[in-house]
């Protein structure tokens, strides 16, 4: 469904994805993980075309993307940072968005599911931050799609709206649908991803299972993998072409973190 390419972008003298090769076909959740500013959130517009890259290629069902914005119907998008016109009544923005779309929406539903029917009528620039998130969640989910892009959709949310995240997300996963998440939560991670992609400083250093990361680094919990891949100093990222201080770490650590 989504073919990357050595995809590389750049800002300004910053080099924020430096030839990501990646492949999205099967149904199933895919956490993309990295630290800050590693470029999951580069990475993730560039696929919607929010980002234009500088190199490499992004294909969406065998078509490069730049042809067709068409192709983006198939995705549903959660933006790490949502703006919303502020004066707005929640259902008043969530009747403007439906307004753009033929398709039948699932937004009472989902409004039922959040528990949010009390705020309907309240101003967005009045809500708190988690519950602008569980609007912005409802926005994303209301379509549907075989694509759903979720970056950092965890943000802000109290326990309650994070079991009932997971609950839409394992929905999505059991109608066949590929998704993509980004998050700080590695409980999260642990639970429901079927694929762990690493990425550090542009360029991807692990993909695979979540227990084959742990088995690999000889961690049994995924945080603490996380951290060992991180402290341990001797990375060697995957990507066809890496650069020659990290290719001296030699084979060994490639074959570590190679699946
Ligand atoms: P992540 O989502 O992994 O935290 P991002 O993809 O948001 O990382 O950002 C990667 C790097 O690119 C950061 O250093 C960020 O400051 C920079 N960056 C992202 N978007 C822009 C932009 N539009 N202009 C300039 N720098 C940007
Ligand atoms: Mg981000």
């Amino acid at each position: 469904m989504i073919q990357i390419h050595h995809l590389k972008k750049t800002f300004g003298r910053l080099e924020v994805l430096r030839g990501i090769d990646l492949a999205f076909d099967q149904p199933g959740i895919t956490a993309v993980l990295g630290p800050n500013g590693s470029g999951k959130s580069t990475l993730l517009k560039s696929i919607l075309g929010m980002v234009l890259p500088d190199g490499g290629q992004i294909q969406f069902r065998n078509k490069p993307i730049d042809q067709l914005g068409a192709y983006r119907k198939d995705i549903s998008y959660l933006p790490q940072i949502a703006r919303f016109p502020e004066n707005l009544r929640v259902a008043e923005l969530i009747k403007m968005i439906e307004s753009f779309r033929p398709q039948v929406s699932r937004s009472t539903e989902l409004i039922q599911h959040f528990g949010l029917e009390s705020v309907l009528q309240s101003q967005l620039g009045h809500l708190s931050g988690g519950t602008r998130q569980k609007v912005n969640l409802v926005l994303t989910l209301m379509y549907d799609t075989p694509v759903i892009i979720l970056d950092e959709p965890t943000a802000g949310l109290d326990p309650v709206a994070l079991i009932k995240l997971k609950e839409l997300i394992i929905q999505a996963r059991k109608e066949g649908k590929i998704l993509l998440v980004t998050t700080h939560i590695m409980s999260l991670v642990e639970e429901l991803a079927d694929r762990v992609v690493f990425l550090l400083e542009g360029r991807i250093y692990f993909d695979g299972k979540p227990d084959s990361l742990k088995e690999r680094v000889h961690e049994p919990n995924l945080e603490k993998a996380i951290a060992s891949l991180l402290s341990g100093g001797q990375l060697t990222p995957l990507s066809s072409n890496p650069p020659s201080q990290t290719r001296m770490n030699g084979k060994a650590i490639h074959s570590i973190l190679k699946t």
